[in-house]
């Protein structure tokens, strides 16, 4: 069998069951935006790790150094803010050809350390060495959050309303301007930019999980089409999302407008978005929304409700009817 017929997920599904009987009762493995364990009387400590690889995840014709730095960092601080935790240091992991430019790998590590300096996260250590061809990164970060109160995949509950921060669809938008070759306007150069430096929830995810009736809370990086299967899935439940209700941005509805794509489409399954997909409790989630819109200065949009039945399905509905959708998403591997 090969890889493409089960998918990334598939893969990790075969394994992950193996490891869990080697869990403290306190920790938290495999499953969620990071790993969960103990730290103090306080506090737990979470833990993620991502990477990059030149020519899947990045093209070094499109990316400038700098931000390729950023958004290594970034990525991993998106899943940090998916736990509504703040996160406390990194550690990068490189593999790189031995004819690569100083120069340029000092632009990658200058945008790596703006944003470091943003969130004051202390670059703690990692791993240099040689590659064969193509330039890697693996960043690991770690973060901490009070006892009891990191936001799970799992704890969505019946009723819940499905909210989104921001707007989806502008990063697959800009991937879609890079690898069509359009000369950017100033809305596509702002797709391209979200694309390439992604701002990562770090504040939003820690303002959000203050909130006890913040439910369950992931960040987007494959569409929500395919990312709110996760919380489906974990939680037990299902879902009901209303297309018009979906947030997109100004520049990414005038950019599709003007090059005749499917706006929806990119929204929906267009992937690392990073922003964070959450689940709240149906009677605070109007007084958290007006109070995230006064200080945020993106939105915080309802898109949603979570069901009981059907289990792991999202029904997506147009002005109350519902429509076919084929499940999404962005998942290595497969065709
Ligand atoms: P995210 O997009 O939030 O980084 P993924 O969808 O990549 O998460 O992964 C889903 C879960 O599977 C996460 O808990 C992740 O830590 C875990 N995971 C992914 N690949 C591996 C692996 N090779 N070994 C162990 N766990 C893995
Ligand atoms: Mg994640």
């Amino acid at each position: 069998m090969q890889l493409s017929e089960i998918g990334e997920f598939g893969f990790i599904d075969r394994f992950s069951g193996k490891f869990s009987g080697l869990l403290q009762p306190a920790v938290h493995g495999i499953g969620d935006d990071c790993a969960i364990m103990p730290l103090d009387d306080q506090f737990e400590q979470v833990v993620t790790t991502d990477l990059l690889i030149e020519d899947i995840h990045f093209l070094k014709a499109a990316i400038s150094p700098f931000d390729l730095g950023y958004k290594a960092l970034a990525v991993n601080l998106s899943d940090i803010a998916a736990m509504g935790a703040q996160p406390t240091g990194s550690f990068l992991s490189i593999a790189l050809p031995s004819d690569v430019d100083v120069e340029y790998m000092d632009e990658v590590m200058n945008g790596y350390h703006q944003l470091s300096e943003k969130y004051k996260v202390p670059l703690l250590g990692g791993d240099t060495t040689k590659s064969p061809g193509k330039i890697i990164i693996n960043v690991c970060v770690t973060g901490k959050v009070k006892k009891g109160e990191a936001k799970l995949r799992s704890s969505a509950q019946n009723g819940d309303a499905i909210c989104v921060t921001g707007f989806l669809g502008d990063s697959g938008a800009g991937l879609k301007v890079l690898l069509d070759g359009l000369t950017p306007d100033t809305n596509s150069k702002k797709l391209v930019s979200w694309h390439n430096k992604p701002e990562p929830a770090v504040d939003e995810g820690l303002w959000l999980g203050k909130y006890s009736g913040v439910h369950a809370m992931m960040d987007l990086s494959d569409g929500i089409a395919s990312d709110l299967g996760h919380i489906l899935q974990k939680s037990d439940k299902g879902a009901i999302i209303h297309l018009e209700k979906i947030p997109i941005s100004p520049e990414l509805q005038q950019t599709a407008s003007d090059n005749q794509w499917d706006a929806l489409k990119l929204a929906l399954t267009g992937g690392e978005d990073y922003r964070l997909l959450l689940t709240i409790d149906s009677e605070k989630v109007n007084p958290i929304k007006e109070a995230y819109n006064k200080t945020f200065s993106h939105p915080l949009s309802i898109v949603g409700t979570i069901t009981n039945k059907p289990s792991g399905e999202i029904q997506w509905k147009k002005s109350g009817k519902l429509v076919p959708l084929h499940k999404g998403g962005f998942n290595h591997f497969s065709p």
